[in-house]
């Protein structure tokens, strides 16, 4: 078949590779897989060769190859996981693994990952015991709860609670807090794996004591509390506190359950982080049973936790749910670490990463932005960067609609539009993910640690360098 004139005009893969990005791509990476990514892309550009309403000539095909290189090894290359400096501006991210681990946890998992451990073993009297027991203790003190149980994760707190009280049985929620979490966490459809029945009540807005007061039948198992996470609902509102809905319980001898989420221990808004309710202040309004997660303003590792009175946390910790869900010895090693930490509110708030990252002065986020402005080589009529303003948000859908003033590098180039330059971070090694806004990139510093800014400004400094044209 004679070939047409708009694929005559695509460069070979072999001239392809003798370009000054290619060359420098078979620097740093073997040559099967620069090859394989001309390839690739050389076979997109032939199908849309015939496509150009307006031929594209051969240079032009070849810049538009090449400037698709970068993107296209690094998804071939692509380690499982990587490490990502986060300079997106949202603490607990849950796409960049939620909360980073302070020094204390990395050496309790590096410690018990390498050898044995007394995970399920008194080592005092020489018998077998509850892996929790390293936990348990910890975090009835830190948070004033009768009994605690720890799970994998907090989706994994939820169904069990609601499996272990509620199963064939009815769980009256207000149809405010029928929310979804992200990553198919949806209170509708946990309830439906857990066997129990939903009873919406209220309206989306709006919902009184009187609506669940109305719903409660025989058949009532819970009511059900949810903390709405990553929405806030605002205007016309009205929603029952737990203190209210505990002493409805009370009176209708229905254990209510609270899904707290974020697993604050500490009070933040006494630091001027406000709507943060902490574990300790959660219970204290009554509920039978609290649940959170461990890796969101907690800071430790993936884990969920279940609070609250004895009869209704202690036969949990016997549900056969609870051994299929059970956490990991190097999750309760690094937990135990950051409960440990937490003894002393000031060392926590000095030590664990998602504290330190949310309470740190905006004076000391600008300090960093300098330093990074300072790190960054600027090449001749290339990138402009200016320190700007801005908002980090705590996420892990913890405080919603909270944003804590930060400092953002700025960063702009007169020819390389700023989602280039954020795709080109985020392709690079390391890693980068930044954000775009206001015509810029825009790099927050509240998330990124003292020790990361010369990686950093390494990866900003190439941006507009080989194997990037400028
Ligand atoms: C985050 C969250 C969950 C899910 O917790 P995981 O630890 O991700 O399983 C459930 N409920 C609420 C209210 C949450 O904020």
């Amino acid at each position: 078949m004679p070939e047409s004139r708009g694929l005559r005009t695509l460069p070979s893969v072999a001239s392809l590779l003798g370009s000054d990005a290619a060359r420098s791509f078979l620097r740093s990476h073997p040559r099967a897989v620069v090859v394989d990514a001309l390839r690739a892309i050389v076979a997109v550009a032939r199908a849309a060769v015939d496509g150009e309403r307006i031929p594209l000539s051969r240079e032009a095909w070849t810049d538009r190859i090449l400037s698709m290189l970068p993107g296209e090894i690094a998804s071939r290359e692509s380690l499982p996981m990587r490490r990502v400096i986060n300079a997106a501006g949202i603490v607990v991210h849950t796409n960049l693994g939620r909360a980073p681990l302070p020094g204390e946890a990395l050496a309790a998992v590096l410690e018990t990952a390498r050898g044995y451990s007394n995970l399920e073993f008194d080592l005092a009297a020489g018998e077998r015991s509850s892996r929790l027991s390293h936990v348990e203790g910890m975090l009835r003190a830190l948070t004033g709860a009768e009994c605690a149980h720890v799970v994998n994760n907090n989706a994994a707190a939820v169904l069990l609670c609601l499996a272990g009280h509620a199963r064939g049985r009815d769980v009256i929620v207000s149809r405010g807090e029928l929310v979804e979490i992200g990553g198919s966490f949806r209170i509708p459809d946990i309830m439906a794996e857990s066997g129990a029945r939903l009873v919406e009540v209220g309206t989306t807005n709006r919902t009184r004591l009187s609506d669940y007061e109305n719903a409660i039948t025989g058949r009532t198992a819970l009511l059900l509390k949810v903390h709405p996470s990553n929405f806030s609902v605002q205007g016309f509102t009205e929603e029952v506190r737990t203190a209210d809905l505990a002493r409805l319980g009370e009176r209708a001898g229905i254990p209510v359950m609270e899904d707290q989420g974020s697993g604050a221990l500490i009070d933040l808004s006494s630091h001027g982080i406000s709507g943060a309710v902490s574990l300790r202040q959660a219970l204290s309004a009554g509920p039978g049973i609290v649940t959170a997660s461990g890796d969101k303003l907690l800071g430790g590792p993936q884990a969920g936790i279940l609070l609250g009175k004895e009869n209704l946390v202690a036969p949990l910790k016997k549900h056969p749910l609870s051994r299929a869900l059970r956490i990991d010895k190097m999750c309760l090693a690094a937990l135990s670490a950051v409960l440990r930490l937490y003894a002393d509110e000031r060392r926590a708030r000095e030590r664990v990463p998602v504290l330190r990252m949310l309470l740190e002065p905006e004076e000391r986020v600008r300090a960093r932005a300098r330093r990074l402005v300072r790190a960054i080589r600027v090449s001749g009529k290339g990138l402009s960067l200016a320190i700007e303003r801005g908002g980090t948000s705590p996420g892990g859908g913890a405080l919603p609609g909270i944003l804590l003033p930060t400092a953002l590098v700025a960063v702009t180039h007169p020819r390389i539009p700023e989602a280039v330059l954020e795709e080109r971070l985020r392709g690079g090694t390391p890693c980068v993910v930044a954000r775009v806004g206001r015509g810029k990139m825009l790099l927050d510093l509240r998330t990124v640690r003292d020790d990361e800014i010369p990686e950093l400004a390494g990866a900003v400094s190439a941006i507009d360098r080989p194997p990037y044209d400028g």
